[in-house]
This record gives structure tokens, C-alpha cells and sequence, in this order.
């Protein structure tokens, strides 16, 4: 199935953890062209800082197929996947990971360091990024703006990885 529909799920969990308050990033488990699982962003909900869309997505999607092993299934999220969550991804078997756009500071699918498709790690997974991304980075650009807690400088490292290093080049850091 065209990985834009389930995408599109996965901006629909997005909007609930926006809803919240939450910094918006939604994740959906799929296997065999059925949800397992969906999950969004609660980390100041739960005061939980291991309360990211992937990790509550695949341990709901475990919960219900009773098996931690969720091999040939899938995971869309909105955002690239931080280094805890691409650990868990690989920790779940997850065949592909599906995300929308990039995260320059901290995205562990290629942006800054890549966890998931690493030569010699026991599991590797296969990554497609640019899915729906303006939309997932709109939403995530909106909330920033609208919360006004980043600098501007902060709003921009969100363009993409390659102006993400060259600010860091032009501020020294
Ligand atoms: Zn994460």
C-alpha cells in the first residue's frame, strides 16, 4: 500500500500529542496492510521521558500480537526517530521504518548518526524518509512557532540536516 496512507495516520496520532501540548510526532505500527498500533508524543503528559510515539507504538503493538518480536511489520512516524527509539526499533525487529522529515538535532535514521542500518549490528532496517514532509515538518514548525519556546535560530535547524550543519559551522558548534 502507498506509504502515504498510513502517513497520514500517523499525522493524525500527531495532532492528538499537539492537542496536548505535546510536541506533535506520531507513529504508527503496520503488518500485513493492518494497524497494529498507533502511538503520540507524551512525554509532559507522563512527565516520562522515555514517552516518545515510537516506544508507546511498539509496546502497545507488542501487547496486542503478545510477542515482543514484531518482525515484517513497519513503522511510520512523523519525525526521524531519536537514538532511543531507533534502538527500540531495532530491539522490536521492525522490518522498515517509514518517517516524514528529518530531525537535524537529534535523528538516528542518517541525519546525525545512523543506529538503524548499521553494518554488523545483529538487525538492520530498511529506512524511507520525505514521506508526506512538509506536512510532518509543518505541524512540528507550527508548534514552535506558536509555543515561541525556541530561538529562531533553534526554528531553522528544523530545515533540514545540510542548513542544520552549516548554522552550526557559522556559529561555531
Ligand atoms: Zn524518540
Amino acid at each position: 500500500m502507498d506509504d502515504r496512507v498510513w502517513m497520514r495516520e500517523a499525522l493524525r496520532a500527531a495532532r492528538r500529542a499537539l492537542a496536548l501540548g505535546e510536541i506533535p510526532v506520531g507513529a504508527v505500527v503496520v503488518r500485513g496492510g493492518e494497524k497494529l498500533a498507533w502511538g503520540w508524543n507524551l512525554r509532559e503528559t507522563r512527565r516520562d521521558p522515555l514517552a516518545h510515539a515510537e516506544m508507546l507504538a511498539l509496546r502497545r503493538a507488542a501487547r496486542k500480537v503478545g510477542d515482543w518480536r514484531l518482525e515484517g511489520a513497519d513503522l511510520y512516524v512523523t519525525v526521524e526517530p531519536c537514538p532511543m527509539c531507533a534502538g527500540a526499533l531495532l530491539q522490536a525487529r521492525i522490518r522498515r521504518l517509514i518517517y516524514g522529515t528529518p530531525n537535524p538535532r537529534a535523528g538516528s535514521a542518517g541525519s546525525r548518526v545512523n543506529l538503524v542500518d548499521y553494518p554488523g549490528m545483529d538487525h538492520q532496517i530498511l529506512v524511507r524518509s520525505g514521506v508526506l514532509e512538509t506536512r510532518c515538518r509543518d505541524l512540528v514548525q507550527r508548534f514552535f512557532r506558536d509555543r515561541r519556546s525556541l530561538q529562531d535560530g533553534d526554528m531553522e535547524r528544523w530545515q533540514s540536516p545540510v542548513e542544520c550543519t552549516r548554522l552550526e559551522i557559522e556559529q561555531g558548534g
